[in-house]
């Protein structure tokens, strides 16, 4: 054995890091819902403990844990507690953390059956599992990636290959040279991420056929183009400032008659569906053709976890699958043919566990436990003098100015200081605004009283320095 291999061995035999780095984890457990929020000065000054050069030698295993829980910890966002709205960032579950301990030691990439059996089939159970909890299509198929980003892509793609195909155009073959033209029909509120994936597609943002939206973000039916065969519409549920849903009724049913593909970017939205309250705001949505969803948001799974569910198979898999047509390589599943890349994390194993863990009912009370924190907060911060509530609070999203926009940034930004709660800001019709979303599972009716009095001891110092 070499050293290096003799060391290895006898750390795995030890134990010792192991048992270190989950004391570390326990430890940061204990403080990390009374924590600040965001990082203390110290904490992300204390960061330039990672400048260094690599070393020569190798370092103690224990120095190494040790240094990253001394300075990492501290330098963390406290998502995992209830007063972190920032973006669409959620908490973790106590059994995602559980199972991705587990994983951790399984190390599998289920990119074939034969790589890892088990992630193979989790991902069919859940792809089975997912399809049901958002009532779609019967064949709808999944495929496992880090995020929306990567599942509004590969849906995309999937749209390109499909009416490529039915022009006689192998996209895959050919690539986009001379190609039969692709019109993209979209709102002007599509996330960038969706813009993002039109031009890698190399379909260009140019020709984007861009609809004016309503003054919650939501597509204006009546301004939307003549579809067609040759179209994909790209409709949202789930506006990432006002969380609103595009009329889907319509909207679906409008494409489903003229053969136009519709992709919908529900990124946190779509668990609407799984919703028993909030699946009016999701209706005929299974119309569509494809769907991106994360589980790291508002199914508040570890990172990373987005999912592109596809009603169309064999479209999915020619588009993401080198060789461009539908080959099955095994009688079982093999996670790649759905995804872009060959190996990647066996992620759905978290997400299995955690969907296994809460049951239908379970997903929808911590759904609705999100909408009734944000219409919670949206109730208190609307009588508190100097806020304006911009939105109607359908889902988590809740978007907060105050009386001018200078004032909406020096608060904000005073808020963040604070460290009490944490949020970003956005801009709003023109107007600077803050954006408050509730996605933490750990958010209590207390953790929105302390960011309402945060909210209001902002406002007041930023007044009292004006005044
Ligand atoms: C977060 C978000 C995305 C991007 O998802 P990632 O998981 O961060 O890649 C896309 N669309 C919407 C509406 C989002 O909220």
């Amino acid at each position: 054995m070499s050293t290096l291999q003799e060391k290895m061995y006898s750390e795995l035999e030890q134990k010792e890091i192991f048992k270190q780095a989950l004391d570390n984890g326990l430890a940061y457990l204990e403080t990390i819902f009374n924590r600040n929020v965001y990082p203390s000065e110290e904490a992300l000054l204390n960061l330039t403990q990672f400048d260094e050069e690599l070393s020569v030698d190798s370092t103690n295993p224990k120095d190494v844990i040790d240094q990253l829980h001394q300075y990492g910890s501290p330098a963390t966002t406290a998502t995992l507690g209830g007063r972190y709205f920032g973006f669409v960032a959620s908490s973790v579950t106590p059994i995602g953390i559980a199972a991705k301990n587990l994983a951790t030691f399984w190390d599998q990439a289920p990119a074939m059956h034969v790589l890892s059996p088990i992630g193979c089939k989790l991902e069919s159970v859940v792809e089975k599992w997912l399809v049901d909890l958002f009532n779609l299509p019967k064949d709808t198929c999944a495929g496992f990636v880090s995020g929306t980003s990567t599942a509004n892509l590969c849906g995309l793609a999937a749209a390109r290959y499909h009416i490529l195909k039915k022009n006689n155009w192998d996209i895959n073959e050919k690539g986009l040279r001379n190609a039969p033209e692709i019109r993209i029909i979209t709102g002007k509120h599509a996330h960038s991420t969706v813009v993002k994936a039109i031009s890698i597609l190399g379909l260009g943002k140019e020709n984007i056929e861009w609809v004016d939206v309503d003054d919650q973000g939501r597509i204006n039916t009546e301004l939307v183009p003549e579809l067609d065969q040759n179209t994909i519409l790209i409709l949202q549920a789930g506006n990432v400032n006002s969380g609103a849903f595009d009329n889907f009724e319509q909207l679906c049913k409008k494409a489903k008659k003229a053969g136009t593909w519709v992709h919908i970017d529900g990124a946190f939205g779509l668990w609407a569906a799984a919703t028993e309250k909030l699946n009016y705001l999701t209706q005929r949505m299974e119309l569509a053709d494809s769907w991106a969803v994360d589980a790291h948001k508002t199914l508040n799974t570890p990172y990373d976890s987005g999912i592109i569910l596809c009603a169309n198979r064999a479209a999915l898999v020619s588009a993401l699958h080198m060789s461009g047509s539908y080959i099955i390589h095994s009688e079982q599943r093999d996670g790649m043919l759905y995804t872009p890349e060959m190996s990647r994390r066996a992620r759905v194993i978290e997400l299995w566990a955690t969907l296994k863990y809460l049951g239908k009912k379970g997903i929808d009370e911590l759904v609705y436990t999100l909408h009734q924190r944000a219409r919670l907060f949206t109730d208190k911060i609307s009588v508190v003098d100097g806020f304006y509530v911009e939105n109607d609070v359908v889902f988590n999203q809740v978007i907060v100015r105050c009386e001018t926009d200078t004032l909406t940034e020096s608060t904000l930004k005073r808020i963040q200081e604070l460290r009490d709660c944490w949020l970003g800001g956005s801009a709003w019709f023109g107007r600077k605004v803050m954006r408050v979303s509730f996605c933490s599972w750990a958010t209590t009716e207390e953790d929105v009283d302390i960011a309402i009095r945060s909210f209001q001891k902002a406002l007041a110092i930023e007044l009292a320095v004006t005044d």
